[in-house]
């Protein structure tokens, strides 16, 4: 088995998806997509990716303290 070093596009079935040295996106787990999205793993999926979020501020709070709603602060 190979080290992973690459995502796929969903379905592929390639040789080296086989083998292990990339996944089908559809096939990645979350922290394949988090190494994906960190440039970790090679993107070879054709598509672009974009991660966003949103803030809710406090009055007198800032973007330094703040934390998306959910997220665990780590402060
Ligand atoms: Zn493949």
């Amino acid at each position: 088995m190979s080290r992973l070093i690459a995502v796929d596009p969903i379905g592929c079935g390639c040789t080296e998806c086989m083998a292990g040295g990339y996944v089908p996106l559809n096939r990645a787990n979350a922290a394949h997509v988090a190494a994906l999205l960190t440039g970790r793993l090679r993107n070879h999926t054709g598509a672009t990716f974009q991660v966003s979020a949103d803030y809710e501020l406090e009055p007198g709070a800032n973007l330094l303290t703040a934390a998306p709603p959910g997220a665990a602060r780590h402060l």
